[in-house]
């Protein structure tokens, strides 16, 4: 008897959560449509005031035996809910979101592919100091098959009495050492007047992680026919990064390789906290190349091979890497350059990693 009453409860509390789901589902259809509304009339999303007025009209309506707390408390993962909904709508929009192009998005610089079958390296100096500096450090690269060729001629010093790169000559310099080695270079630019330079010294532009969210440099590189390597700001969470992607690519560039850099966090034992979940989260989220800096995130070269692993085992595709012939003598960031020695131990590192996941 006990279990039939129970049994016969239960099929009444299974109606109501089907009338429930359909009142759901009705009430998220006029939700989606409020949002699109919004969109198209630039208003916000959220509105807190909206959402006190609702529960303050539920709370007097309150028949019980809900409290008014539960009561508001329910209500309120409904509009969590609801706000998802219309933020998910907003996002699906962008246009470098996986779910506008779910397949992937490849980078090509010449014949190097970033989001091919195989991890691009970009290696060379922090900086770009002289002709014989960039020579030799370009022959050794290359001689071991290194295809990028990296090196600041604009260099964004925390200090204003640091060294702040060669400018222009550093460009050319730069350009010299990889066309005699066969290597493609990409450098980094901080103004309009930066970009204007560099197109004709550069096969790919870098975006630092102080100009991430410089939106008006963001949209002049829209509109530039080369790649961009957009780096991620120190403080940047992922959406803002994804974001500042969009700057980007919706000016009509949409060559974009995404580089994980390291954040700020407390920790000091690293330079940055190399945030790796950034790497398989911003390959779900978006359909661009993405690779990381093993060097400015940790600014430690004792650590760079498992890091380098770590990064390449998460999906990473490709690696920056600063290498200088020689880091104690070198202008800027001398402690975390590899010398070439190093390096060609990291790369074997890489080789033996491969070797085992076969
Ligand atoms: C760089 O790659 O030269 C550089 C300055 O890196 P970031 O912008 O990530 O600090
Ligand atoms: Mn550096």
């Amino acid at each position: 008897m006990t279990i039939e009453r129970i049994k016969e409860l239960r099929g009444e509390l299974d109606q109501i959560n089907d009338q429930l789901l359909e009142l759901f589902s009705r009430r998220a259809k006029i939700v989606q449509e409020v949002g699109r509304i919004k969109k198209e009339n630039n208003l916000p999303l959220y509105d807190p005031e909206r959402e006190q007025d609702m529960y303050a009209r539920l709370v007097a309506k309150n028949p019980g035996p809900f409290s008014d707390e539960i009561i508001e408390r329910l209500f309120k993962e409904v509009a969590r809910a609801s706000l998802e909904l219309q933020e998910k709508a907003n996002e699906k929009q962008l246009l470098v979101s996986r779910e506008t192009r779910c397949e992937d998005t490849q980078v090509l610089l010449g014949e190097v592919i970033f989001g091919g079958s195989e991890p691009v390296i970009i290696a060379g100096p922090c900086a770009v100091e002289s002709v014989q500096q960039m020579d030799e450090v370009a022959k050794e690269l290359s001689k071991m098959n290194v295809p990028v060729l990296r090196g600041g001629a604009f260099k964004p010093r925390t200090s204003p009495y640091s060294f702040q790169g060669l400018g222009k000559e550093g460009l050319r310099i730069l350009k010299a050492a990889a066309e005699r080695n066969g290597m493609k270079v990409v450098s980094e630019v901080m103004s309009a007047e930066h970009l204007e330079w560099a197109e004709d010294y550069v096969d790919m532009i870098q975006i630092g992680t102080r100009n991430m969210q410089n939106f008006e440099l963001l949209k002049e590189v829209g509109q530039v026919k080369k790649p961009v390597l957009l780096k991620r700001g120190f403080a940047a969470t992922l959406e803002e990064l994804v974001l500042a992607a969009e700057y980007i690519y919706a000016r009509g560039n949409t060559q974009i390789v995404l580089c994980e850099r390291g954040i700020r966090t407390f920790e000091n034992w690293t330079r940055n906290t190399l945030d790796l979940s950034a790497v398989p989260i911003l390959k779900l989220k978006t359909h661009l190349p993405v690779i990381v800096d093993v060097s400015h995130s940790t600014g430690r070269k004792d650590i760079i091979i498992p890091i380098s692993k770590a990064s390449l085992a998460a999906g990473a595709d490709g690696l920056m890497v600063e290498v200088h012939c020689n880091p104690a003598r070198a202008r800027s960031d001398a402690h975390q350059q590899l010398n070439l020695e190093e390096f060609a131990r990291l790369l074997e590192g890489l080789e033996l990693m491969k070797k085992q996941y076969v």
